[in-house]
């Protein structure tokens, strides 16, 4: 028996894995208790399917295999060769923490650049800039614990039903609590929730916002709180004040009673907690949408023992490339390059010099620089940007243009611009740490022989550091010894893992309430509200497109698309929309239709549900396997302050497809 986190979503299952290759939950894990959904119950049998054994490397079209040693060497080139600023990586929160540590440190530590992103960016990069705007740090205040004895849970811009599925289900143990979805889709999510408000994307601002106004004007603040753990109150006031429901309702689409409800448990439940994952990241307005909830928690003292705001992680890992800092700013241990002590500290713990104080550009930022030439050299690790990235027109442009170095489990469809491929074991075949949303560390133990010759992926990066002369920097003979090493990198941080190990995993950094003492690490040491300033993109088209996750299935498929029972009634790719639209349109349901944006077209079967009115809703997650991804017709506008894209919000046309249903 052995014991891993599940890596598929964010909330961090532990699992089990007998002799016979059978998985179950595991009944100690603080995350789950035994719990677990579809996904990871198939990953034995998709372990060896579609795998990369070899490297694999071509100067034409075909590419042929090649030694490790050949490869480092193709590497080790390519790196003296090029300036620090002329290459980039993008890595993943689905790798192990180990293997996030050492690609940054590689990167920022012995090449010195911060030319490094990870996926993150196109998820959780809002609510980080929100915690650490509020809070003056990023970590979730409280933890699953919480549930247990809340009274009422809000979800906004979540299905959390489908996308965390085991934290749903202990959300509806709680038997005679109340929950509200706020979103413009009724999700899973939405349909078991007791109300459901039906939102127009993007617009959770001025929602929000409105819902403050109300607090205020029926007395329902918090002022004791208020005034001794937090500042800024009057300025997010004043921007609240433009919204008064009549104001918000017809922004938003929703009732004035919708507001009043939302202001009414705010003031009145024992305890709340409001989850929020894409629907509010994924946003031009992401970081603002974010803070507007969070002022909410303050104005109502709705922290610790009276609830939580609490962002749920999308990746199995990316609370782990949080504490490591895997973003083209972040340094080990919530610290940050554009902070001097905090690259002091990492540059002598490192025995590094010259650690760069500006943040690298973003994967969004990195795609343009590769067209205009001068990012020259691409190495994407454990992620998919062929399938995942916004504005996929360009992106195959960039990765047609680049020289394209994949690091991969599976064979996917970035592969298919590569110049160079690495094989990497995944989950099971290698040892390391990941940390699930509510800060819950978990061992994952090897079960399974590396596929072919597969290595960890901080072994690959150690093996060439060494190549490159970092024998020194790159000691490292196992994850335990990466392991080691980081989390003395994080004592006396917030993120303090100085005192895990291996062997007592799992378990959780920080207190169960993060802030326990309502003190914050700010200048002031209270939290800060903040204005929420509202901006709703411009978008033409007739149909404002929505992406999200299908149920079964774990974003571009490249290993839950590898079994028939995940695959099962999620193909083929198909759009959601408001049977009222479709009338309009002349569209059956069943029916092919073509959506379009710009030059770009993307085909799928219509299904009816409950969308808002001239909304539509497609999974993002669909390889070219199964026709144009849904990518192709999003843009790539970004928040200003997180950087992330706006994956919630593209127009469209729809047209019927000339060609009859499948
Ligand atoms: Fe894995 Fe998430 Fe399902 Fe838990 S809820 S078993 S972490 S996919």
């Amino acid at each position: 028996m052995k014991t891993f986190q599940c890596p598929y979503c964010g909330v961090g299952c532990g699992l089990r894995i007998d002799e016979k290759g059978k998985i179950r939950g595991d009944p100690d894990h603080p995350a789950n208790y035994g719990d677990l959904c579809k996904k990871p119950i198939y990953l034995p049998k998709v372990l060896d399917k579609g795998r990369i054994g070899r490297p694999l490397y071509r100067e034409g079209e075909a590419f042929k295999e090649i030694s490790w040693e050949e490869a480092y060497g193709i590497l080790a080139e390519k790196l003296r060769f090029l300036d620090p600023d002329e290459v980039y990586f993008y890595i993943s929160g689905q790798l192990l923490t180990e293997d996030i540590y050492v690609i940054n440190k590689f990167v920022k530590g012995f090449l010195k650049t911060n030319n490094i992103d990870a996926n993150s960016r196109l998820c959780m990069a809002s609510a980080v800039t929100a915690y650490k705007l509020a809070f003056g740090s990023d970590g979730p205040p409280c933890t699953y614990e919480d549930i247990n004895d809340a009274d009422t849970f809000l979800f906004a811009g979540s299905n959390a039903a489908i996308a965390h599925p085991v934290l749903f289900k202990r959300v509806l143990k709680r038997r005679g609590s109340l929950i509200i979805t706020i979103d413009p889709v009724e999700t899973e999510t939405a349909k078991r929730s007791d109300v459901f408000i039906q939102i127009r994307a993007g617009t959770d601002t001025a929602f929000f916002n409105s819902v403050l106004f109300v607090l205020y004007k029926e007395g329902w603040i918090n002022f004791e709180f208020v005034e001794k753990y937090t500042e800024g109150f009057e300025e997010a006031l004043k921007e609240a004040e433009k919204f008064p429901p009549e104001v918000a309702s017809r922004i938003c689409g929703v009732g004035k009673e919708e507001i009043y409800l939302v202001a009414e448990v705010f003031a009145k439940s024992k305890k709340l907690i409001s989850f929020w994952c894409q629907g509010l990241n994924q946003s031009v307005n992401g970081t603002m949408k974010n803070l507007a909830l969070i002022n909410l928690h303050l104005a109502t003292g709705r922290l610790n023992e009276r609830g939580c705001p609490f962002s749920l992680t999308g990746q199995p890992n990316a609370m782990g490339g949080r504490e490591v800092g895997y973003l083209s700013n972040g340094l080990p241990g919530y610290r940050d390059v554009r902070n001097p002590e905090d690259r002091k500290f990492i540059e002598e713990f490192w025995g590094v010099k010259g650690i760069k104080p500006k943040p690298g550009p973003t994967i969004t930022e990195a795609v343009d620089l590769i067209l205009e030439g001068k990012i020259r050299f691409l190495w994407v690790v454990c992620t998919n940007p062929a399938v995942s990235l916004p504005e996929l027109g360009k992106v195959r442009k960039a990765l047609e243009k680049v020289f394209l170095v994949v690091q991969d489990a599976y064979w996917n469809d970035t592969c298919e611009f590569a110049n160079l491929i690495l094989p990497a074991s995944q989950v099971g075949e290698k040892e390391g740490v990941m940390t699930g949303s509510d800060r819950t560390v978990t061992f994952c133990e090897k079960f399974s022989k590396p596929y072919g010759e597969s290595k960890p992926d901080w072994l690959i990066f150690t093996e060439l550091a060494r190549k490159m002369g970092g024998e020194r920097l790159f000691p490292y003979r196992s994850s335990r010894d990466v392991f080691e090493e980081f989390k003395v990198s994080t004592k006396g941080r917030i993120c303090d893992m100085s005192g895990l190990s291996y062997e007592g995993l799992p378990a959780r950094w920080g207190r169960r309430w993060l802030y326990e003492d309502l003190r914050f690490p700010t200048e002031s040491g209270k939290a800060r509200f903040h204005p929420a300033k509202f901006e709703m993109p411009s978008e033409s088209g007739g149909f404002i497109l929505i992406t999200g996750r299908l149920k079964n299935q774990w974003h571009t498929m490249t290993r839950t698309g590898k079994s028939e029972e995940l695959l099962k009634g999620e193909v083929p790719p198909f759009v959601l929309m408001n049977p009222e639209d479709a009338k309009e349109l002349g569209i059956e349901e069943g029916e092919e239709v073509v959506l379009s944006r710009g030059p770009y077209e993307v085909v799928r079967i219509v299904k009816f549900g409950n969308v808002k009115r001239r909304h539509i809703f497609s999974p993002f997650g669909y390889p070219r396997e199964f026709g144009e991804p849904t990518n192709l017709l999003l843009p790539d506008r970004v928040d200003p302050l997180s950087k992330e894209p706006d994956l919630r919000y593209s127009g469209v046309r729809v047209r019927v497809s000339a060609r009859r249903p499948l």
